[in-house]
């Protein structure tokens, strides 16, 4: 089952910077930092009713998002869908023709197992699929 948008991905040069906006421009709550070491980068997010933002900042200039920022610069990077069963749903969803960046879904931030469809198959939009511990305060 899909849940909800559970977040959508920004990648910034300037995580400080950036954060600056959401924060105190914007005006949203903090959300808190965190190191995702399988996607390479350092994400901070700013919530915003049932759904949030997540900033994202390369930790390398080469991995996926500092890739991304070299060729395209900064702005939209991803959105991520909360599901349920991340397996089930990549299963299904591979069954009707979608391509997966890997094979199978590895850590994310919050303790999420996670997984990314390859744009390609929606059309140019990099689409998260996020399944969060049952019992993570940050899942709801
Ligand atoms: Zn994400």
């Amino acid at each position: 089952m899909i849940k909800r948008i559970h977040h959508i991905g920004i990648a910034v040069a300037d995580l400080d910077a950036a954060a600056r906006v959401f924060g105190e421009a914007v005006g949203l709550p903090d959300g808190g930092r965190e190191d995702v070491p399988s996607a390479q980068t350092r994400v901070h997010f700013f919530p915003v009713g049932e759904s949030r933002f997540e900033l994202l900042r390369p930790l390398a200039e080469d991995s996926p998002v500092g890739r991304f920022l070299e060729k395209r610069g900064p702005g939209l990077h991803h959105v991520c869908l909360e599901v349920d069963d991340v397996e089930a749903e990549a299963r299904r969803m591979r069954e009707a023709g979608v391509e997966f960046l890997t094979e199978a879904p590895v850590p994310g931030a919050h303790g999420a197992r996670v997984i990314f469809v390859h744009p390609r198959s929606t059309g140019g939009l990099l689409l998260e699929l996020s399944e969060f511990p049952a019992t993570g305060e940050d899942a709801k």
